[in-house]
């Protein structure tokens, strides 16, 4: 797929796994150089395997100092995609200080730090950008045990509109995207349970869940994106 983004920097965080995986390998093939960023050490060496020059960066995101210590010599970048995510699920009763500190340090948190990162050095560079924040459905719907994720969405849509505003001076884009259910580890971890899944699947009109392609050689195939919409396509 033609993106017309070859020879730009781009950082992805959440890069290990999931929608993240998927987008450092698509910005891969379209010729983007990628910084990926991620948790899991053994995430980050498959996909440099798998996609060669990706620059992995291997950082707990809700640390703050050791995400300051991490990025902080991380270099030019025009693009970034705040997409690590945690979904920790439990009933409103139930809620936990450690779930919502964790939920809102990487969803919200992490977001803010990043992006100040990486637009100072656009605004240094004098350089146009772009940021996209992977949002949710989940910031616009109620949804059962979803208190903290919810929230943590809601207040990310929030953010996405004040850095438009504050970043748009210096040609700096800010968007957020907000998908449906994704077949990710994370997809997978909280909507397996058919009964579940049910009640989500009768109101999306294709009637499935999207899913990342899993087919190995699928970087450069230009059906990528549409196989997204076939749960465990392989081409
Ligand atoms: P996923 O399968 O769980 O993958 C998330 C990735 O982010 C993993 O590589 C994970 O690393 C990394 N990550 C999580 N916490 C991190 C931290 N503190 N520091 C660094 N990396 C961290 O999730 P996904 O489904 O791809 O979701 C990606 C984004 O899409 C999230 O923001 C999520 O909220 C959003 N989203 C997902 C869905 C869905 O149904 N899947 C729907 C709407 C929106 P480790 O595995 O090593 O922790």
């Amino acid at each position: 797929m033609e993106l017309g983004l070859a020879g730009r920097r781009a950082l992805v965080t959440g890069a290990g796994k999931g929608i993240g995986r998927s987008l450092v390998q698509a910005l891969h093939a379209a010729g983007v150089r990628v910084v990926a960023v991620s948790r899991t050490q053994a995430d980050l060496d498959s996909l440099v395997r798998e996609c060669p020059g990706v620059e992995p960066l291997c950082v707990d995101l809700a640390d703050w100092e050791a995400t300051e210590h991490a990025l902080g010599s991380v270099g030019p970048v025009d693009l970034l995609v705040n997409n690590a995510g945690v979904a920790l699920l439990q009933p409103f009763l139930e809620v936990t200080k450690e779930a919502f500190d964790t939920s809102f340090d990487v969803n919200l948190r992490a977001v803010i730090q990043v992006s100040q990162m990486v637009a100072r050095g656009l605004i240094a560079r004098g350089a146009p950008g772009a940021i996209v924040n992977v949002s949710s459905q989940a910031s616009q719907r109620a949804l059962t045990n979803h208190t903290v994720y919810c929230s943590t969405k809601g207040a990310l849509d929030m953010l996405t509109k004040v850095m438009a505003l504050e970043l748009g001076p210096y040609q700096i884009r800010v968007n957020a995207v907000n998908p449906t259910v994704v077949m990710t580890p994370m997809g997978q971890a909280n909507w397996n349970d058919p009964h579940k899944a049910k009640v989500m699947l009768d109101r999306i009109p294709l009637g499935k869940f999207a899913a990342p392609c899993l087919c190995p050689t699928c970087p450069p195939c230009p059906q990528r994106w549409r196989m997204w919409w076939t749960p465990s396509f392989s081409c």
